[in-house]
Parts: C-alpha cells; sequence; structure tokens
C-alpha cells in the first residue's frame, strides 16, 4: 500500500510527486503514456528558460527530478480506481490498470487527460465539457470524495504548462495536509536561517551550510550541461487528426 498514488507522470503528476515524496509520503506515479507537452515545438513561456527549451527535453528533466526525489514509475492506463471498503475511505483504494497487477494507495491524485473514466466507480462528479470530462474539485484540488484530489488539465485548469505544474504543486500541499506527514513548508533555507534565531529548523524545510550548497550547485550544474550538450533527436508528437491525412 503506497501513501499515494499519482495517475497520469505529465506536468501536473511530476509536479505533485516531486512535493508528496519529499514530505516523505512513498508515491508512486502510474503514467499511460505521453504528455500532451509532447506536442509543443518549442516551450517558450516557461519561467526559467529565457529562449525556452525544447518540451521533450524539459519533460525528461522534470522526470529525472522525480526519480531523483525518490518518486517511483509505473507504466500503464489506469482502467479504475475503487475504494477498498466503501464504508471506510482511510482505508484507500485499488487501481486498476491494463497491464499489470492491481495497485493500492491510501490517496490518489488524477493527473491525467481529461478523460477520467476511471474514476466514474468512485462518482467523484465529472463534468462535461465538449469532448472532454473534467473533475470538479475545490480550490486545493480536493474531489467529493475523501483522500481523491485532481491536477492540472483534468482539475480544469487552464491549458498552459506552467499552471499545471504549479497546480499539481498546490495539489499536493494540500494532500500533505491532509495525511500524517509533518510539514511546514518544502524549504532549502541557508545554514543558520532559522538555527541562528533559536528556533528549530520547520518540518519539511532543510538548512545547509555554504560547502554543500556548493556540492548541490556543481551537481546541477553537470546535471544541466549534460542534458543540454547535444540537440534532441526527438520530433514533437503531431496531433492525430494531421496524422491520419
Ligand atoms: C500543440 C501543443 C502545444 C503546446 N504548447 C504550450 C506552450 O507553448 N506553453 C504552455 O504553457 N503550454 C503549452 N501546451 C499545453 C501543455 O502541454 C498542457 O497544458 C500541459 O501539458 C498540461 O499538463 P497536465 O499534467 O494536466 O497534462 P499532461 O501533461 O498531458 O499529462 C497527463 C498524463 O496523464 C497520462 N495519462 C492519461 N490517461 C491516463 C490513465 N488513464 N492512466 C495513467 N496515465 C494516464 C498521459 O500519458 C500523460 O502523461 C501545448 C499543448 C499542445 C497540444
Amino acid at each position: 500500500m503506497r501513501d499515494i498514488c499519482i495517475v497520469g507522470g505529465g506536468v501536473a503528476g511530476l509536479a505533485a510527486s516531486m512535493f508528496t515524496e519529499r514530505a516523505g509520503l512513498d508515491t508512486l506515479v502510474v503514467d499511460g503514456g505521453e504528455s500532451i507537452l509532447a506536442r509543443n515545438a518549442s516551450l517558450e513561456n516557461y519561467p526559467g528558460f529565457p529562449d525556452g527549451v525544447d518540451a521533450r527535453r524539459y519533460l525528461r528533466l522534470a522526470r529525472k527530478q522525480a526519480r531523483n526525489a525518490g518518486v517511483t514509475f509505473e507504466l500503464g492506463r489506469v482502467t479504475s480506481v475503487e475504494p477498498i471498503d466503501e464504508s471506510d475511505l482511510e482505508q484507500g483504494f485499488v487501481l486498476e490498470t491494463d497491464g499489470g497487477d492491481p495497485l493500492s494507495a491510501r490517496r490518489v491524485i488524477a493527473a491525467s487527460w481529461p478523460n477520467s473514466e476511471y474514476l466514474v466507480p468512485l462518482d467523484v462528479g465529472r463534468i462535461q465539457r465538449g469532448s472532454k470530462y473534467h473533475v470538479d474539485v475545490d480550490d486545493a484540488g480536493r474531489t467529493a470524495v475523501d483522500g481523491v484530489y485532481a491536477a492540472g488539465r483534468i482539475a480544469g485548469e487552464p491549458h498552459q504548462t506552467i499552471v499545471a505544474a504549479g497546480h499539481g504543486a498546490k495539489v499536493a500541499l494540500a494532500v500533505i495536509h491532509d495525511s500524517d506527514a509533518n510539514f511546514y513548508h518544502d524549504w532549502v533555507a541557508p545554514e543558520g536561517y532559522f538555527t541562528a534565531r533559536d528556533r528549530n529548523i520547520p518540518p519539511g524545510c532543510e538548512e545547509i551550510d555554504d560547502a554543500e550548497r556548493r556540492r548541490r550547485d556543481e551537481q546541477a550544474r553537470e546535471t544541466i550541461l549534460e542534458a543540454f550538450a547535444e540537440p534532441l533527436d526527438e520530433q514533437p508528437t503531431m496531433h492525430p487528426s494531421v496524422e491520419r491525412e
């Protein structure tokens, strides 16, 4: 039984997974294929990349970041989510996939495309908009079913990468809040930031000294230099209706 299962390893799911895992919640991401962002030709409005970034490169880096945090991944399409015990949702949920064995988790974050069929058994409250089925959520991404959340496009958020990432993080913070995790903020602060004021380092926060800060910067530079060293030999995914013509 995992603490958290995230359905969808696109932008929102990856952002959510980093936060829940870094807060100490054992997090599994089940991903059924490809982020819609793989269709982008050049991602130019994501803060931090002054001349844009290849969207596939960005997705690789985000996946690597989640893995580095300790998130585990499973390939497969989730086909249904059901409570283990309908009278006690604290027991968690079982997720069926089109491939492997059923998975179970205390809490579920739906971060897939807005095609929420797999949530039908739960009666979370689906909203039809054209061919899409969004999930009705509150401000923090909670659905009508305790323990089930939605983030990103499936939660009706605007169709932009930074918004999906931010929403994934925000929903993860609600999940962390609702769980037993001892958490204040996910912050890395310089040595003394709290302790030099005779304060305990708050849960979820970390103080690092200058040597460790330099070590991490060195590692970060190496990772980024390697990731950007060569052009990526991957084409954007074309819209299926164009490919058929
Ligand atoms: C052509 C194009 C260009 C774009 N350009 C930009 C741009 O320049 N700037 C910008 O800000 N935004 C852009 N976007 C929008 C951006 O890609 C999306 O808003 C963003 O990817 C949404 O993130 P998400 O996590 O909600 O969904 P996604 O990133 O699509 O992630 C959903 C994930 O769920 C998985 N999944 C789906 N169903 C299941 C299931 N049943 N079980 C398990 N996994 C499942 C999918 O495989 C996918 O990995 C563009 C989109 C398109 C189509």
